[in-house]
């Protein structure tokens, strides 16, 4: 049976203090977590406060493994095996802890990913891992193959992380298929038969990340990355085919990008950096005020992210928001925006339907056709 109107899944992170704003003196007076009630409050200097409420709260002693099990992501996994997409992203202003939440990797003198401490790891690696062990237990007659792509749009640009020759402007065209879906033109697309091989894929399109960067930290801050794992699960013993996809997704720093002083050049390079994160927002605010059955004109189009997200927010698709916040003071406006449209968020629902490979339907429909022919000769 399919599964109608399930919910975005929101959740809210709080990243703890690092060492260095710990030794300059930083406490946390404004954000009271409450994981067992599931809310978060947030004060402001008039004492004022403002109480929200998600599907869970994880505050700044949550650990990665902590993390992954409280967010039920085998559940995740295995619907995604069954033939659903499911999509995770992680948003929130720059430094508020999505790539460590996402990733969890530090770099070493050359700009390798190294994996410092296994406890460390990310939603990515250990999503990954997870799902080549569900793959392991599948029936002996369903081969899977899991084909992973990895790109980065930046100022509404698409570059192959996994293909050193479009990693510089002006990149990959998006394109709109058969099944009413955009996609990447010209992506690599490598096939991998063991978490190791992604994994692999996956650190080297982080290093081509940096390196195509003039400017790693700014670059990274202000661009998305999406790594995408494509399953392909084929019955041998009865042909059909069903094909899912796992969008993983670390976007852009959600903060307001100041204008002021910005002008030319300068002023169109920071539109066209918030331009995907603006048009995020408005898609999530015009699903988010929809009443059931009312038809209402979602800007999808209007930026390279939110077309590839189409099927991912108000679309047929699984689908998580991780939102990640920082206990810092400076980070009090950024805050309150990244909680103000994680609640739209949850408002959002999808209909997450099982994807059935276009040919295996044709040899559905013929084998019925085959039966009723089959009976109409009988009656003859
Ligand atoms: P973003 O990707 O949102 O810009 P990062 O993931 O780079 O933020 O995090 C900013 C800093 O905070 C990094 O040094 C990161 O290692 C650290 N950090 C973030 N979240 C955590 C956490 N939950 N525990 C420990 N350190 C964290
Ligand atoms: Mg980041």
């Amino acid at each position: 049976m399919e599964s109608k109107g399930t919910r975005i899944g929101v959740v809210v992170r709080v990243r703890p203090f690092l060492n260095k704003e710990l030794k300059s003196g930083c406490t946390n007076d404004r954000i009271e977590v409450n994981s067992d009630d599931k809310t978060i409050t947030v004060f402001s200097d008039q004492k004022q406060q403002k109480r929200f409420e998600f599907d869970e709260v994880f505050d700044e002693s949550i650990s990665q493994e902590v993390l992954y099990n409280q967010l039920k992501l085998d559940n995740l996994i295995k619907k995604v095996i069954e033939g659903y997409n499911a999509t995770i992203f992680a948003y929130g202003p720059t430094g508020s802890g999505k790539t460590y939440t996402m990733e969890g990797y530090d770099y070493d003198k050359n700009l390798k990913p190294v994996l410092r401490d296994e406890l460390k790891l990310g939603l990515i690696p250990r999503l990954v891992k997870n799902l080549f062990e569900e793959i392991k237990k599948a029936p002996k007659h369903i081969e899977y193959t899991v084909y992973c792509t990895y790109i980065q749009i930046y100022k509404e640009n698409i570059y192959d992380l996994l293909n050193p020759a479009q990693i510089k402007p002006p990149g990959l065209k998006l394109r709109w298929n058969q099944q009413e879906e955009f996609y990447v033109e010209n992506l690599f697309m490598h096939p991998c038969y063991s978490a190791n091989e992604v994994l692999n894929h996956y650190n080297s399109g982080l290093k081509n990340r940096i390196t195509s960067s003039h400017n790693a930290n700014t670059t990274s801050s202000r661009s998305h990355s999406l790594l995408t794992l494509n399953i392909e699960a084929m019955d041998s013993e009865t042909g059909s085919i069903l094909t899912s996809r796992l969008q993983l997704v670390d976007l852009a720093g959600s903060e307001k990008v100041s204008q002021t002083g910005n002008e030319g050049s300068a002023l169109k390079e920071s539109i066209e950096i918030n331009k995907a994160l603006f048009t995020l927002r408005q898609v999530i605010s015009t699903l988010a005020s929809m009443r059931d059955g009312e038809a209402s004109f979602v800007p999808y189009r209007d930026s390279k992210l939110t077309s590839l997200l189409k099927p991912s927010i108000g679309g047929n698709s699984y689908c998580l928001m991780i939102a990640c916040i920082a206990p810092l003071d400076s980070f009090f406006d950024d805050n309150l925006s990244t909680l103000a449209y994680a609640t739209k968020a949850a408002c959002i629902s999808n209909e997450p339907i099982k994807n059935i490979d276009p040919k295996t339907k044709v040899i559905k429909e013929l084998r019925k056709e085959v039966k009723r022919l089959n009976f109409e000769l009988k009656l003859a």
